[in-house]
């Protein structure tokens, strides 16, 4: 399954935060591919189409796409050198497909701060800074094979070379590499370099508990959020500490308690929002009678392994995708009225599937 990892300095907030997601968090039966880890938390995405389709259908049972956040704990300066859990640390960030990163916005005399005091744009520098050293010694081995082989007239070499140059510039800057701007072509290339700086990045800014309605005017927050846009990141506000009581409750009291604090959506919800369009993850629903469910895929991807998400044989043996998307399915009311108004489509392996595709798989056994 697809992961976003959970990163940030000592106390922080990061256990609190990843508390709040195993509490809230799924029925692991119902997803099988999600690796079953302590340090792993399932979370269900929210998507009020689930619930609107499961009314059409009435089905036996629905499930919602889910995906992993995993705790990644251990990151010290000098991680880059080894210090702390180091390597091991940096070899879990290069597990996952999204970093979030956790960042002290509360302050609270009783809580130590690593470095002596709550400076939030320092704690980023830190750990950014971690990253940044790991892939320029990636970078830089890299580059001394390439060079050795564009002597060769590989054509591989020499399409990487410039791409290299361009990211040790920007690591030497201390920029990092998602901030680059490469064709589509040369992404591809960085893509396959395994870089840790290329992954997109959430910052989870942490406020205290009376902080968390009036944000904006937080100095800490408006300090990250500048950070961010120069950084090529997003930004989401959460108070950790609520979101751990609040998983507890159940959800009619969960909205009393959001209706208290004058906010809309639990800070748990934007991060999982936030995560999955930062991911650049899509939905696409299946609909039978046994079972309505959403399905996560990835934007850009073609029908056959759309259907090997659900099961590797359906895409072995893909034949084609009946495909309707949902607002046809909404708008006719059913799979048999969408079918006579000429909405549902034969698509074949070809076709790329959209976000809100509802998909029945024909294939060979
Ligand atoms: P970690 O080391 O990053 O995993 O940090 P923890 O989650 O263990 O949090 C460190 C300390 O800060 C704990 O005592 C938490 O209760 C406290 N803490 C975490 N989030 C908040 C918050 O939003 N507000 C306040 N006041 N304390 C928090």
């Amino acid at each position: 399954a697809l992961t976003a990892g959970i990163v940030g300095l000592p106390n922080v907030g990061k256990s609190t935060l990843f508390n709040a997601i195993t509490k809230a968090g799924a029925e692991a039966a119902n997803y099988p591919f999600c690796t079953i880890d302590p340090n792993v938390g399932i979370v269900e995405v929210p998507d009020e189409r689930l619930d609107k389709l499961t009314e059409l259908v009435t089905p036996k049972k629905t499930v919602p796409t889910a995906f992993e956040f995993t705790d990644i704990a251990g990151i010290v300066e000098g991680a880059s050198k080894g210090e702390g859990l180091g390597n091991k640390f940096l070899m879990h960030i290069r597990e996952v497909d999204a970093i979030c990163q956790v960042v002290r916005c509360f302050v609270d005399e009783n809580i130590t701060h690593v470095a002596g005091k709550v400076d939030p744009i320092d704690d980023i520098e830190i750990i950014n800074l971690e990253l940044i050293l790991a892939d320029m010694e990636a970078v830089e081995k890299r580059l001394a094979r390439v060079t050795k082989m564009v002597k060769q007239k590989d054509k591989v070499a020499m399409a990487e070379e410039p791409i290299l140059i361009r990211l040790r510039e920007a690591f030497e800057n201390e920029k990092p590499a998602r901030s680059v701007e490469f064709t589509d072509e040369e992404l591809i290339l960085a893509k396959g370099m395994n870089l840790l700086t290329i992954k997109p990045m959430l910052y989870v800014a942490n406020v205290a508990e009376d902080e968390v309605a009036d944000a904006d005017n937080n100095e800490n927050v408006k300090a990250v959020r500048a950070f961010a846009e120069k950084d090529s990141a997003q930004v989401i506000v959460v108070c950790a500490k609520i979101e751990e009581e609040m998983a507890e409750l159940e959800d009619d009291e969960k909205a009393m308690f959001l209706e208290e604090l004058g906010i809309k959506e639990s800070g748990l919800d934007q991060l999982i929002k936030a995560s999955y369009k930062l991911l650049g993850f899509a939905t696409y629903f299946t609909a039978g009678v046994q079972e309505v469910r959403a399905w996560t895929f990835r934007k850009g991807m073609k029908a056959p392994q759309c259907a090997g998400i659900i099961h590797t044989d359906f895409e072995r043996g893909f034949i084609r995708a009946e495909t309707v998307a949902y607002d046809d399915l909404v708008a006719t009311g059913s799979m048999a009225a969408a079918k006579e108004a000429g909405k549902v489509r034969l698509e074949g392996k070809e076709y790329i599937v959209k976000d809100g595709d509802v998909m029945l798989f024909r294939f060979n056994v």
